[in-house]
């Protein structure tokens, strides 16, 4: 076989190999709370990944010798199904998977208020359904949906975006042919409100400027999915609320002048109901004048049957 042409990641005027631009984004899709038996879930279309994650707890821990005494403990488990990658990735747990669940769990940490929970845990799922590069940025974009959807007390969401080199550019969002094919690959996870940065990763080649460059790009960037993700949950409670709270309308007070008219409804009401209900009535009327028939009848009978047969004294007396 011949080697393959090489991807021109980006053209002079600042065109990536599909067509973004140096600082778009990916499309960014969610759903939350798409799992019945999960405390908390999402799942996020970010590009071509689909991510799936669950949220359970905060629940009893096991084993018991894990619990920290003043706070719950978070575990992530990242896995990227077998099926996630054009060639089949083994279902065992390798390194790579093992690294991004520590530090997802580190990442989350810093927005739960963890100190509710002593000797709990929190657990979080995640299983990548469908990779193309910047899986584990958008895990934790998921998790935090998920974690929300779950109700568990939280300080903020976190957001998660990369930001990569192509030959010197600095870009935002890298997929899967640039974080193999850039020069750079720069992940981070930040608190939007605070901006505070719950993770950051470096890999490859950036200078002094490019990463400052990439870090205040990642900054916007990570306002935008912190939009889409605020929008997401909404989104959710909106749905619910409506189909839980009906309108009430609260009456007023009736007036005197009201309240002689509802009685004068309640009188036209009577009426109305009467005449919808003769037939009723007639047919009650005729069950009770048959029974009255039929008991007179009886005490007829009984009275004829008296005179035919008449006391047995009177007989014994006559002899
Ligand atoms: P991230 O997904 O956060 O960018 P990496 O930089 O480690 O994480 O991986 C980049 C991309 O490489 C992944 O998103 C995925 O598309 C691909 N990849 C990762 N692991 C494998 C694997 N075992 N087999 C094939 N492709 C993989």
């Amino acid at each position: 076989m011949t080697n393959k042409e090489k991807t021109v990641l980006i053209t002079k005027n600042g065109i990536r190999h599909d067509g973004r631009k140096k600082t778009d984004l990916r499309e960014i899709r969610f759903e939350v709370g798409i799992l019945d038996r999960a405390d908390g879930s999402a799942i996020i279309y970010w590009g071509k990944n689909k991510i799936l994650v669950a949220v359970y707890g905060p629940r009893e821990l096991h084993p018991k010798h894990m619990a920290l005494p003043d706070r719950a403990l978070i575990r992530c488990e990242y896995r990227m199904a077998t099926f996630s990658v054009t060639e089949r990735k083994s279902p065992a747990p390798k390194r790579r998977e093992k690294e991004i669940s520590k530090i997802l769990a580190e990442a989350i940490e810093p927005a739960v208020f963890d100190y509710l929970y002593p000797r709990s845990v929190i657990d979080v799922f995640i299983e990548v359904l469908q990779a193309d590069g910047g899986s584990r940025c958008a895990s934790i974009t998921a998790a935090a949906l998920a974690l929300a959807d779950a109700g568990i007390p939280m300080k903020d969401l976190v957001v998660g975006c990369a930001a990569g080199n192509l030959n010197g550019e600095v870009v935002i969002d890298l997929d899967d042919v640039e974080d193999k094919e850039g020069q750079g690959d720069l992940p981070i996870a930040v608190l939007p409100l605070s901006g505070e940065v719950v993770l950051l990763q470096s890999d490859g080649v950036f200078n002094p400027e490019q990463y400052k460059e990439a870090l205040d790009l990642l900054m916007d960037a990570c306002q935008t999915i912190y939009k889409l993700q605020r929008e997401a949950i909404t989104n959710k409670y909106a749905k619910i609320t409506e189909e839980i709270i009906e309108p009430v309308e609260v009456e007023p007070e009736p007036t005197e002048a009201k309240v002689e008219k509802k009685k004068g409804e309640k009188t036209e009401e009577k009426k109305e109901t009467e005449e919808k209900t003769p037939k009723k009535k007639a047919s009650a009327k005729k069950a009770k004048s048959e029974q009255s028939e039929e008991s007179e009848k009886k005490k007829k009978t009984s009275k004829k049957k008296e005179k035919k047969t008449p006391p047995k004294k009177d007989e014994e007396a006559k002899e």
